[in-house]
Formats: structure tokens, C-alpha cells, sequence
């Protein structure tokens, strides 16, 4: 905990503990309240304020826009890979080891970047649902890739799977996750007992990838 935490004194009745955007402490209090009060307060609350500002900073972290600079990490899989800028102008961006960006497209990189992302997760749901699909005798219209930000995946009444493509960003157990959760909607539409009776009989273990993206899908933004 910082030692000299922002204090704002106010008319106000009670003291109050505000974790801001960017992790900092600020103690809203009465005008008449002690320094012995202040304190007692940050020791009550100490693992609180421990727990949010870690928090904060996560987020923060979570939403620095992409730069595409040389160095700079961009997930593929639950992999972070660095980016790195060549000379040669095609292809235009490429993964072997790290992301090769061509010099040449830089001022186009966020689409390129959201291109091949798209790319890939097509062919990647594609197999994924069809496994799942065949192996579990799901029957499914199409799937379409959708560009949402926080819906990892939805299932349409006409049986067609949503599935942002961001979520390629993700680990494998991850995008596992959320297509065996969209195909068990075709047959439980809602998040019943039995809807999550099916996904756990598919995986076993799909509490804790649920958790999982929970926690750490902020990660995967794009741009
Ligand atoms: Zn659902």
C-alpha cells in the first residue's frame, strides 16, 4: 500500500476508500476525520485495497491499445508471440517463431492482424465444432464468426453458432470450452441444471475452464 494515499476532505459523513482507474488509492473523508481514523480504516481494509488495485492494473494492462511495434506481444492460442517488423514485403504478415509483419504494410497492421486472426479461427472453429459435433452427434447449421467483444459465443434458435473470432486468441482448452457450451445450447437453450450436467459430461472439467475465461478473457482484445 502506498504511503501517502490521495485524502479528499468533504462535508461528507463517513470515510470512503476509492481505488481508481489506475490502481492509486484516494480516501474520501469528513473534514474532521483523523489521521488515527483514516488509518484504522486502511488496516480494516488493507486486503481489500490489496485485491483492487491488483485488479485495476490487470485491466489496465488488459486495455493499452495494440501498437504494432517491434516487441510487442500478441496472443494466438493462449501463446503470446513478440512481433517483429521485415523487410520482405510478402506475405504481408506471417507466425513462424514470432509475428513477421512486413515493413511495407505497417500503416494497415490492425487489419491485417484482424484478417489473419479471422483466418485462422475460421479454419479453427471449423474443425473444433466438428469434432465435438460428430463425436457427440450435435447437429448445427453453420457457424459464423461474429466480431464481439465480450460474447465469446452465442447459439441462434435457427441452430447457427456465434463465435467471435477473438476468441482465437485463446487457449485451445479455451475455445473448447466455449464450443462444446454453444453446441449444448441446441439441445438446452438456457443455463439449466441439465444444460451444464451435458457440458460437464463433454468436459469434465469445464468449471475451471470457465473460470479461467472469466478472469483472463480481457487479454484477448483486439485492437
Ligand atoms: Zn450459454
Amino acid at each position: 500500500m502506498p504511503s501517502t494515499p490521495k485524502i479528499i476532505r468533504s462535508k461528507r459523513k463517513t470515510i470512503a476508500l476509492v481505488i481508481q482507474p489506475n490502481g492509486e488509492l484516494l480516501i474520501r473523508a469528513p473534514k474532521r476525520a483523523t489521521r488515527k481514523q483514516i488509518d484504522a480504516m486502511l488496516k480494516q481494509h488493507a486486503n481489500w485495497i490489496t485485491k483492487k488495485q491488483a485488479k485495476a492494473k490487470a485491466a489496465q494492462i488488459d486495455f493499452s491499445p495494440r501498437q504494432f511495434v517491434g516487441g510487442e506481444e500478441f496472443p494466438f492460442l493462449g501463446e503470446d508471440y513478440s512481433l517483429k517488423i521485415v523487410k520482405a514485403k510478402k506475405p504481408v504478415l506471417a507466425l513462424s517463431g514470432d509475428f513477421q509483419l512486413s515493413e511495407a504494410s505497417l500503416g494497415k497492421a490492425e487489419s491485417i492482424f484482424e484478417r489473419w486472426y479471422k483466418g485462422e479461427a475460421r479454419a479453427i472453429f471449423t474443425e473444433r465444432v466438428e469434432f465435438y459435433a460428430q463425436k457427440y452427434d450435435f447437429d448445427y447449421a453453420k457457424i459464423k464468426l461474429s466480431s464481439a467483444r465480450t460474447r465469446w459465443g452465442s447459439c441462434s434458435s435457427k441452430g447457427n453458432l456465434n463465435l467471435t473470432w477473438r476468441l482465437v486468441m485463446a487457449p485451445m482448452k479455451i475455445v473448447d470450452y466455449v464450443i462444446v457450451h454453444e453446441l449444448s445450447h441446441l439441445r438446452e437453450h438456457n443455463h439449466s441444471k441439465t444444460f451444464w450436467a451435458q457440458v460437464e459430461a463433454i468436459l469434465p472439467d469445464y468449471k475451471s475452464r470457465r473460470k479461467w475465461l472469466k478472469g483472463n478473457g480481457r487479454r484477448f482484445h483486439f485492437p
